[in-house]
């Protein structure tokens, strides 16, 4: 990595000081997909195949996702549409229902909230730690009613929530476990990979996440019998795979069992996946590595707080710091943009928003105060120096 003298100052780090927007080549995203020739060369391979639904490649992404993660037998993994289709999966398959109380975080993406939803519970609100931005056990213990069902994690950027205290809740009150691993493929938690032990653990690949099969999903369960249910949940309740039936010549010769849903993955993104998976080491390396820098840079910059891990772990999904001034944030972000540094907020705490206003909650303290503070800085996979040295330059020249 360069040090501060090797930084070019260009006519970049001052454009749009004028009034007017950067030009758009010399725009920094806030995402950057992988998509190189491996990756069109996965989607054509596919096609050339011919199977446009459910196919071959959805058991072989299905399958390296599984050898990847190590998981054991007792442990299935299936292949979904979405992150937000396996989320609700696993409610379904919990048997949440109306009256149910899923107890989740506030400071998420509503894709979780809106999965416990569709089964007709109710999610409840806790507060988050400080430290990961997780759920605090000490918060999810107060929320406990006769009617708490579950409870959903979220690991938080790729950092892992307090993962062994939330357990320890859930093991005294006899509640299921969700996790929202969307940010966290390729993260491991004392020297495990996150989806290989616990409970129901559920992936996304869809387009910005760490890897991408444009859209798509996995939900893992802690149960070898599970896989088939899954099997069948996710594609319209019907008894056996596409590919089965077509290979016996009678794609009709099904029966159907349990409520379904559309929710499996074709053969061409599973194939794009595979492409993304076979990537995968160096995407996380070069993340990790970009993200411990941006926490040396910005270690001890005045009014801003750096995240807490030190990657070492961690597959960094998104890079997020937070102005320690809400009141500023907006200057934060209009300064990086006015140098072509394009910056998001993940997340807007969810008891805000209209659909949420009536829903149950302990105090909420951390999370509004977080929620009011955060800026994602751009993480792609691949960043060359001088991309890094912008985003650096952008934040220092604001604090300092
Ligand atoms: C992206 C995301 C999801 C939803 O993933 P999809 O695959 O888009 O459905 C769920 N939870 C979190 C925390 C996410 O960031």
């Amino acid at each position: 990595m360069k040090g501060r003298e090797d930084i070019v100052v260009s006519t970049q780090t001052t454009i749009g000081t004028d009034g007017g927007e950067p030009p758009i080549e010399s725009i920094i995203p806030l995402y950057k997909p992988y998509l190189g020739p491996e990756v069109h060369q996965a989607a054509s391979a596919a096609l050339n195949d011919g199977w446009l639904a459910m196919g071959p490649w959805t058991k072989r992404f299905e399958d390296e996702l599984a050898t990847y993660l190590g998981l054991p037998p007792s442990r299935p993994l299936v292949a979904t549409s979405s992150c937000t289709s396996a989320l609700h999966l696993a409610f379904e398959l919990i048997g949440a229902g109306p009256g149910d109380e899923v107890i989740c975080p506030s400071f998420t993406y509503v894709a979780g909230l809106q999965a416990i939803a569709m089964t007709g519970a109710n999610p409840v609100f806790c507060d988050i730690e400080e430290t990961t931005l997780g759920l605090d056990p000490a918060s999810i213990r107060r929320a406990i009613t006769p009617r708490t069902k579950a409870i959903m994690v979220v690991h938080f950027a790729g950092i892992p929530c307090d993962i062994r205290g939330v357990y320890q809740v859930a093991q005294e009150h006899g509640l299921r476990v969700i996790e929202d691993a969307a940010h966290a493929f390729g993260t491991t938690y004392e020297g495990r990979p996150i989806g290989s032990f616990g409970d129901l653990v559920a992936f996304s690949f869809g387009p910005v996440k760490i890897i991408t099969s444009l859209e798509g999903g996995a939900l893992i369960s802690p149960n070898a019998a599970d896989r088939e249910v899954l099997q069948q949940m996710r594609l319209l309740g019907v008894t056996s795979d596409t590919a089965a039936r077509y290979a016996a010549g009678r794609a009709w010769d099904y029966d159907v069992v349990r409520q379904g849903f559309r929710y499996h993955l074709g053969s061409i993104p599973s194939a794009i996946g595979c492409s993304q998976l076979a990537m995968i080491d160096s995407f996380i390396e070069n993340r990790r590595r970009y993200s411990q820098h941006y926490n040396e840079a910005f270690g001890d910059l005045p009014g801003l707080i750096i995240p807490s891990s030190d990657y070492a772990e961690v597959a960094p999904y998104i890079y997020v710091v937070r102005v320690a001034e809400p009141s500023r944030r907006k200057a934060f972000m209009d300064h990086l943009k006015q140098r072509g540094v394009i910056t998001g907020i993940h997340f807007t705490a969810a008891h805000h928003y209209t659909r949420y206003l009536d829903s149950p909650r302990q105090p909420l303290p951390t999370t509004d105060l977080v929620a009011s503070q955060v800026v994602s800085l751009p993480l792609h996979a691949f960043m060359d120096e001088s991309v890094l040295d912008r985003v650096v330059e952008g934040v220092t020249s604001f604090f300092r």
